[in-house]
């Protein structure tokens, strides 16, 4: 068996503020093999980036992780790191930005606006490898012609205001891969380019996993953009991943019904005149979580008396699928005992 680069055991965080303690994630748990694309996929508000920043210790100084949690590492020939365990800034080093890279949906922010960006990619390439100033301006060059940027050796020398929106999103991914991360995280890293440019970014990452034999996490809010990128997907409401497994299985056949108000709220390309539906209403605050199933607020199947009293727990199907949801957990019941 393949072991994970990155196991994700009952994670749970919650935020400290001056409302009182609110839970941001709860008893989440994944594994992301070497090679493979997971997408992570919500609305705003379900936790997606909370537990995407967690890998790298990102969270703002009033996050409290639960004792049970582990985010744990893989090392050739050494136990796995625990980075949940890390508290000193040097050791992080070995995390962020070394074996696990991310880049955002703002490229902006990920680039300091009064440095070149080729000066800030030799920075990141003098702290995290033994390279020459000299090699670490050749590998920065060389990662922004593999990315596409035409007429590399001169946009090095210039500032990120001075390129296009696609081209900043091309040189952060440039920048964050240049590392050779075993891991990039890419948070709605094309949400805000246009449809042309998103496909293109879309396909360069598809390439980039292939030549350099990493791992990506994906988060986003649209399916659709998983469907094209990930092997497998698990699907977060309000801080819990209600259904997970192969994206073939998660979106020909979903079983939540929250994966399946996802999918019906995309538009259907042999059927444009089809309305598109929505999930209903808003997802609640953290600081307003439902008892029970935490969708029972906007649930079209909801049962009553017993979602809104009992957290469902995973039915797990073929090949590691896993569903949180008292109807489905009650149809395999039927269907195993007819
Ligand atoms: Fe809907 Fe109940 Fe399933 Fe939650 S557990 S998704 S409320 S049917």
């Amino acid at each position: 068996m393949t072991t994970p680069l990155i196991s994700v055991k009952d994670l749970t965080i919650r935020f400290r503020t001056d409302e009182g303690l609110i839970t941001a994630v709860e008893d989440v748990s994944f594994d992301i093999l070497p090679g493979q694309v997971m997408g992570l996929v919500g609305e705003s508000g379900s936790g997606k980036s909370v537990t995407a920043k967690a890998l790298m210790q990102l969270n703002a100084g009033n996050t409290r992780y639960d004792p049970a949690s582990k985010i744990l590492l893989d090392r050739p020939e050494r136990e796995p790191l625990d980075v949940l365990s890390l508290k000193r800034d040097r050791d992080l080093r070995v995390v962020r930005g070394g074996a696990i890279s991310m880049i955002f949906q703002e490229p902006m922010a990920s680039f300091a606006p009064a440095i070149t960006v080729g000066e800030q990619m030799v920075e990141q390439l003098l702290i995290h490898t033994a390279m020459s100033r000299v090699q670490a301006k050749a590998l920065s060059i060389e990662m922004l012609d593999r990315v596409g940027i035409p007429d590399a050796g001169r946009r090095f020398g210039q500032y990120a205001f001075e390129f296009s929106g696609g081209m900043r999103q091309r040189a952060m991914i440039a920048m964050a891969l240049s590392t050779k991360p075993r891991l990039l995280i890419a948070d709605e890293p094309t949400t805000a380019l246009d449809v042309t440019i998103q496909a293109q970014v879309i396909d360069l990452m598809k390439d980039l996993v292939s030549d350099f034999g990493m791992a990506i996490l994906f988060i986003t809010h649209d399916l659709g953009v998983i469907a094209q990128t990930a092997d497998k997907v698990a699907v977060m409401y309000l801080g819990r991943i209600v259904e997970k497994g192969t994206v073939r299985q998660v979106i020909k056949t979903p079983l939540h019904p929250y994966t399946q108000g996802l999918l019906n709220a995309l538009p259907k390309i042999n059927d444009l005149e089809a309305e598109l539906t929505p999930v209903p209403g808003d997802i609640p605050s953290p600081l307003d979580r439902p008892p029970g199933c935490v969708f029972n607020t906007r649930c079209p199947v909801a049962i009553a008396g017993v979602c809104t009293t009992q957290v469902p727990r995973y039915s797990e199907g073929e090949g590691g699928r896993k569903v949180a949801c008292h109807l489905v957990e009650r149809h395999q019941a039927e269907a195993v005992a007819t």
